[in-house]
């Protein structure tokens, strides 16, 4: 049992999300274009590799947003934007040894759907040009169902897309009020009705707590609209507020936001209704039926982390395109330039727009792997995991102090060097996997609240 008091400080602390090791934001800006060719150019041609394509467009701000996303008042700049990405596939394609084979595509945003459909099949035949599209390739996108156009849809189904996955969020009049997003339960299931008749079989939903006015009841009664129209998958994000980030989380009153207390009970609440409907609690903050294939990867020990989140991607390499998209390749991680303009004339001279990037040294992927496991599973042989890697059984002596006051406060266990996260503990498995970060520097490092 972890006392209340002990929890709620760890819950406060600005920890980060781990979709990768090290986390972006130490990434490094001296990065250089050479180092990314020379990488894209050793990759293993027989590998599978998988797509990321950042849409940045959307038709209306949310005020919690934290995306690098760009208000579409007109057509001309989401056109100017296609007409790059196309020419950014093919400055990757040409750097690769070999017209390579994709096993997952992912279209983020922003708002992928509000490409015209036009532009949309522009990219497909963009992408099947230049690399092979895998017969099982899992192809998602996401979607926001107020903007929805039913040709979109059609087109999204006839290209194969196997998944869609809607910004739900909350479904409370006034919360919806408060983050500037009003969607009725009604418009979500119509959408997700559409997606489904057009032949896009799995549906993701997902959904914030720590929304302003947001309560235990609002989340309740979102939770039992959700569970009716019965998506495969269900991402529950704690909501981070970052308005020195995020300016316009600024249009956020501080006085609505749920005390850290009520975040936690939020949590737990949908956490118990979901599973009580039979979806199974995956990772940190993911919930799937039983005969979904991440519940699937979860149960095998297959399950992945990726800067999407839970996977059951098994890809070494990811590709991200787009303005701002983070790449990963056996060698080490890139993004993108976030600002859509530079990002355009980096392409049109020829470039490939990498703004950062990070060369993993042997120790970040033995830390990586090891916070991945953690991150996943809740657990991870550290001394097997070293040992698998070349390294001595005491590799992790700087981590042993934080596991200590860890095991002490009843987070985890820790036997024969293996780590194991407690039911009680559970909630806070940043802060456990944070132990084994070698880059987090707290004071400066503006990264989300754990709980
Ligand atoms: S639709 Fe998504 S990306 Fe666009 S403003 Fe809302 S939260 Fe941000």
């Amino acid at each position: 049992m972890i006392a209340a008091e002990t929890f709620a400080e760890y819950a406060r602390a600005n920890v980060p999300r781990y979709t990768s090791y090290p986390t972006a934001p130490h990434f490094k800006p001296d990065f250089c274009e050479a180092t990314y060719r020379r990488w894209l150019g050793a990759l293993e041609p027989k590998q599978p590799i998988s797509l990321y394509l950042h849409i940045p467009f959307c038709r209306q701000m949310c005020w919690y947003c934290g995306c690098n996303m760009k208000l579409a008042k007109r057509r001309e700049p989401v056109a100017d934007y296609v007409a790059n990405l196309l020419l950014e596939i093919d400055l990757i394609a040409d750097a690769m040894p070999a017209r390579m084979k994709v096993g997952g595509l992912h279209f983020g945003g922003g708002t992928p759907t509000v490409l015209a459909p036009g532009q949309f099949d522009a990219i497909m035949a963009g992408l099947r040009k230049r690399f092979i599209f895998a017969a099982e390739m899992e192809a998602a996108i996401e979607c926001d169902p107020r903007t929805l156009d039913e040709k979109v849809v059609k087109s999204i189904g006839a290209h194969g897309f196997t998944r869609v996955s809607f910004g739900v969020q909350e479904f409370d009049a006034a919360v919806q009020a408060a983050i500037n997003r009003i969607q009725p339960p009604e418009m979500v299931e119509r959408a997700v009705n559409q997606f489904r008749g057009a032949g896009v079989a799995n549906v993701n939903f997902d959904l914030i707590y720590g929304l302003p006015y947001q309560t235990v009841a609002t989340i309740k009664r979102t939770i039992m609209h959700c569970i009716a129209m019965r998506p495969n998958r269900i991402a529950l994000f704690g909501y981070a507020h970052v308005p020195w980030f995020a300016k316009n989380q600024r249009k956020i009153p501080e006085n609505s936001l749920p005390s850290t207390k009520e975040r936690a009970a939020m949590a737990a609440e949908a956490a118990r209704l979901l599973v009580a409907a039979g979806y199974t609690a995956i990772g940190i903050d993911h919930f799937a039926l039983a005969d979904d294939s991440l519940t699937v990867a979860a149960k095998t020990e297959k399950l992945r982390r990726n800067f999407q989140g839970y996977t059951t991607d098994p890809a070494e390499t990811l590709i991200g395109l787009g303005a701002t998209s983070i790449g990963r390749t056996p060698f080490g991680y890139v993004q993108n330039i976030g600002e859509t303009g530079a990002w355009s004339r980096a392409i049109q001279s020829g470039r490939l727009p990498v703004a950062r990037g990070h060369e993993t040294t042997r120790d970040d992927r033995l830390r990586a792997r090891v916070i991945e496991q953690i991150m996943c599973f809740g657990k991870a042989d550290l001394e097997k995991t070293g040992r698998a890697l070349g390294y001595p059984p005491n590799w992790y002596a700087d981590a042993v102090p934080a596991l200590r006051s860890l095991v002490a406060d009843g987070v985890l266990t820790c036997v024969s060097g293996k780590l194991s996260i407690t039911a009680d503990g559970s909630a806070l498995t940043r802060i456990v996997a944070s132990a084994f970060d070698r880059y987090l520097e707290t004071e400066n490092a503006k990264h989300s609240v754990a709980v």
